[in-house]
């Protein structure tokens, strides 16, 4: 099999796989946000290094792991892959249940495997610190332990709300060394002018990268790092599917279907882009499917545009199935799944027919937790139960149908620091919310003309 020259002896992909090589054609290039022209490599650089820029826009099939990078990998990868047979009786389903276990990192999901890889490639270029957002935080947790253990420095800018309400997170990046700030704050002119408008102003993830982003470029020691969306960080999660298809060749199993939930897309993209290159380089017809919640629908009524990443328009623009730059999000209780855009690549791959996209409703996806819980022991975070709710959907149509399909998703991470939400869930607080049409037929006024 193709996939074994990937992976060394001690099973730890040695490349990370890059399904734009495989696509009939590229998504189009990122616009400069002042020119509204294609942006190049030199629009990119006050934010990012030259390595991860040639990444982005890479043709090539295969880009090597660094081996201090593989090295890292090594305190939690190769990840397990497991069959949920308890879950499979308790549903009643003929359906064969496996998924890849992303929660045994030291942050607790998929996020370290791209932090490692960006940390690394910035230090190589003589940058001394990171600055990132992050929302309920996992994705700054990942960034400072990714720092910390490349001998740099992280600033975190934490969504006020957050900050406050999810202090154990907070805890975790400064255990491992970060500074965090809650956003707004009177550190950047983005955060003074936004708590000049509204002093009590609760904070968003487009605000924050606002934040980062204007620290990273006003210094020339100082990058800015993004957890999800762009490609190059959909590139360093392949790992997963990569890993996930020898595991299942051991067990001699192929996936039917593959599963993954979608916030921008990067741990969806990490398990299902390998398995895509196999559909469209071998002919396969393994069915991918993006879940997202019905409360924040970008891939399954947003818009497919040219769009800002941030709020204050400083990011390039890129084209994605987006629900406006402006979006609030409504307070769900998955926080990694409130971005307003799609990673550009996975919106291509649905735009071009290459995977569906489904959305669900929050207490389904807490239910749909709970009961793999039960019958798995893993609580997951309610991210992933965004795919567990799905895949039950799946195995109940086994059910109906009596096909054995085999069905894999990724467990993106635990839900320890998400207790809260259960307990909401449990005591029946969880309110059913789908975001409505004409507030994403308001945002599209807003969307830039390009
Ligand atoms: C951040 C996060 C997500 C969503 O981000 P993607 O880039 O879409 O993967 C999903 N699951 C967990 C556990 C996360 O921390």
């Amino acid at each position: 099999m193709a996939v074994k020259y990937l992976l060394s002896e001690d099973r730890i992909p040695t490349m990370w796989y890059n399904i734009a090589a495989d696509l009939p054609a590229p998504p189009p290039p990122p616009l400069h946000p002042g020119t509204l022209q294609p942006a190049g490599p030199d629009d990119l650089a006050p934010l990012f290094p030259m390595g991860l820029i040639m990444q982005e826009m890479s043709p090539e099939r295969l880009i090597e792991i660094p081996d201090e990078v593989r090295e890292i990998y090594r305190l939690w990868r190769p990840t397990p892959l497991l069959r949920a047979a308890r879950w499979e009786k308790a549903l009643g389903t003929p359906a064969k249940i496996y998924f890849k276990y992303e929660g045994v990192s030291p942050a607790g999901s998929h996020k370290p495997n791209t932090a490692v890889a960006q940390a690394w490639y910035n230090r190589e270029e003589g940058i001394r610190k990171l600055t990132t957002e992050t929302g309920a935080g996992q994705w700054g947790s990942a960034l400072s332990l990714a720092c910390q253990l490349l001998g740099m420095e992280c600033l975190v800018y934490m969504v006020k709300v957050s900050f406050f309400q999810k202090p154990y997170r907070r805890s975790m990046i400064r255990v491992w060394g970060a500074e965090v700030i809650p956003s707004p704050s009177d550190t950047t002119e983005s955060g003074r002018a936004i708590l000049a408008q509204d002093p009590d102003s609760p904070g968003s993830l487009g605000i924050a990268i606002s934040e980062a982003v204007e620290v990273a470029a006003k210094r020339d020691d100082t990058h800015y790092s993004l957890g999800s969306v762009l490609s190059h960080v959909l590139l360093h999660q392949t790992v997963i599917g990569q890993e996930a298809m020898e595991q299942m060749e051991l067990a001699g199993a192929y996936p039917d279907v593959v599963v993954g939930c979608v916030g921008g897309g990067s741990n969806f993209a990490g398990i299902a882009f390998p398995f895509l290159g196999e559909n469209l380089k071998k002919g396969k017809k393994t069915r991918i499917i993006a879940v997202e919640p019905a409360a924040c629908p970008t891939m399954t009524k947003g818009i497919y545009a040219f769009d800002y990443g941030d709020t204050a328009k400083l990011t390039p623009l890129v084209k994605m199935e987006t629900l406006g730059h402006d979006f609030i999000p409504p307070g769900i209780h998955a926080g990694g799944l409130r971005y307003h855009g799609m990673a550009p690549m996975v919106s291509h791959c649905h735009q071009l027919g290459l995977i569906e996209a489904e959305s669900v409703m929050q207490n389904e996806v807490f239910s749909a937790g709970v009961s793999f819980a039960r019958s798995e022991g893993i609580i997951p975070a309610p991210e992933s139960n965004h795919a567990i709710a799905q895949v039950r959907k799946l195995a109940d149509e086994c059910k109906e149908s009596g096909d054995a399909k085999t069905i894999l998703f990724n467990l993106s991470g635990h839900g320890h620091f998400d207790m809260a939400s259960y307990d909401n869930y449990l005591d029946g607080k969880l309110e059913d919310y789908a975001y409505p049409e004409e507030k994403i037929k308001e945002a599209m006024k807003n969307l830039p003309k390009v």
